[in-house]
């Protein structure tokens, strides 16, 4: 790594001087010069206000980011069917193509899914980059890496957008590295900054104690991974104008160290958490494991499914397919109703998108009434019979 001023445009401020820890900047005449003091610890860079320092990776060519254009969504799709997850990032790259003033654009990879393309299109795809190859026909880290690195190389976006499911949190670093750029994981939230049009990416950090904002300064594309669920959904229209391009794969057997021989499922029935309308979920307040069936009740009277805190979770009352957090899914239903859950921040992380949220809690103190629409103090075991009671009323 080197440390480069760009004279054409330092303007002499000397900021950087004050902000190098090894006194490794000097003015020559109105210009700041780097000496061999410097260790490349880059704390020059963040100082300079107008972007008149480059730190350089040795070895390596330094990429022109002028050249990157464009929001790209990786459309991951599964025999055939484009994951619910690529719909929610068309929604959100569609925002953030129209600020920065830039196509929207989707990735789709596979064997003989050209009809998906004309879907994405519909989801509001300016284009979609069609990558078709028989080796593409199941995911295989290896080929999905090289295609969407070639593609990346040859096309230069701007700014890729995967979902964080298995098969993206695999992908995305793997992508990074080889395209020699970063990755936040996990982003709750992305915005064009308005002065220097660069992506900002919110994600919880430090055990979901503070939301932290990464801005990628010096590489290209901007990376990011989202959970399923956080964003809206791109709305679907009949004739989507988008064009179907498609690209050319380089992609032989021996690129590929893996074989995927069958795709065995789980058998254990998935709880669509991410997909609900309505959610019921439990926590420690429920005392014990059989407080679920209650909830269950009260949920198949709505329509909905059963969630859960970590708490209930840790405690072997229910599996974690039902955990609904920071490190369990991510939940944007119409309501979720939180019963005897207290609302430690790193469940509120994974469900406060909902539309109305309803909390049933004995303490008025508990942090989860603060995020709630509706709240009612209360223990759990008069008040969810009572809700059921009402709802018998009702279907009668
Ligand atoms: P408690 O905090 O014990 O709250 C129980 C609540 O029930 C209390 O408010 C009490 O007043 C109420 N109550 C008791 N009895 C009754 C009753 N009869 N009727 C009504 N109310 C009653 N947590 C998650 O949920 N999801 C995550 O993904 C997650 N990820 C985490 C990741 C990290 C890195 C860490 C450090 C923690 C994580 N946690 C997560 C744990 C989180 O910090 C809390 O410990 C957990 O959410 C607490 O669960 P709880 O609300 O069920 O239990």
């Amino acid at each position: 790594m080197a440390i480069f001023i760009l004279e054409d445009k330092c303007i002499g401020c000397k900021l950087c001087l004050k902000s190098c820890p090894f006194d490794a900047i000097e003015m020559v005449g109105k210009k700041a010069v780097i000496t061999d003091k410097c260790v490349a610890c880059g704390a020059c860079l963040e100082a300079c206000k107008f972007e008149a320092i480059i730190k350089e990776e040795s070895g390596k060519e330094k990429k022109d980011l002028t050249q990157y254009k464009n929001v790209w969504v990786f459309a991951e799709q599964r025999q055939g069917k484009i994951m619910p997850v690529a719909i929610e990032l068309l929604g959100e790259g569609r925002k953030l193509a129209n600020e920065i003033g830039v196509k929207l654009c989707a990735v789709l990879l596979g064997n003989k899914v050209e009809g998906l393309a004309k879907e994405l299109t519909q989801y509001g795809a300016d284009t979609v980059y069609l990558a078709e190859h028989e080796l593409l026909d199941k995911y295989t880290t290896d080929g999905y890496t090289k295609v969407i690195s070639d593609m990346i190389e040859a096309l230069k976006p701007e700014i890729v957008l995967m979902g964080a499911t298995h098969i993206g949190r695999d992908l995305a670093p793997r992508v990074a590295a080889r395209v020699d750029t970063g990755l936040t994981a996990d982003c709750t939230k992305l915005e064009i900054d308005p002065e220097d049009k660069k992506l900002l990416q919110t994600r919880p950090a430090f055990g979901g104690n503070i939301m932290a904002t990464i801005v990628c300064q010096n590489h290209r594309p901007q990376m990011s991974t989202v959970r399923p669920g956080v964003m809206d959904k791109a709305k679907k229209v009949e004739n989507g104008a988008g064009e179907i391009v498609p690209f050319s794969v380089v992609l032989e057997k021996d690129h590929i160290r893996t074989e995927v021989l069958e795709i065995v499922k789980a058998d254990k029935q998935q709880v669509a958490l991410e997909e609900a309308e309505i959610i019921v979920a439990g926590g420690r307040g429920l005392g014990k494991a059989e407080g679920f069936a209650l909830l269950k009740k009260l949920a198949d009277k709505l329509g909905g499914v059963v969630g859960a805190s970590r708490a209930t979770v840790d405690a072997g009352w229910i599996d974690h397919d039902h955990q609904v957090g920071q490190t369990g899914k991510t939940v944007k239903p119409r309501i979720y109703i939180a019963c005897g859950i207290s609302g430690a921040i790193q469940h509120i992380a994974g469900m406060q998108s909902s539309d109305v949220i309803i909390a049933i809690n004995k303490n008025p103190g508990a942090p989860i009434f603060q995020v709630a629409d509706y709240g009612i103090v209360g223990d759990l075991y008069d008040v969810v019979p009572a809700l059921v009671d009402a709802l018998d009323r009702v279907d009668d």
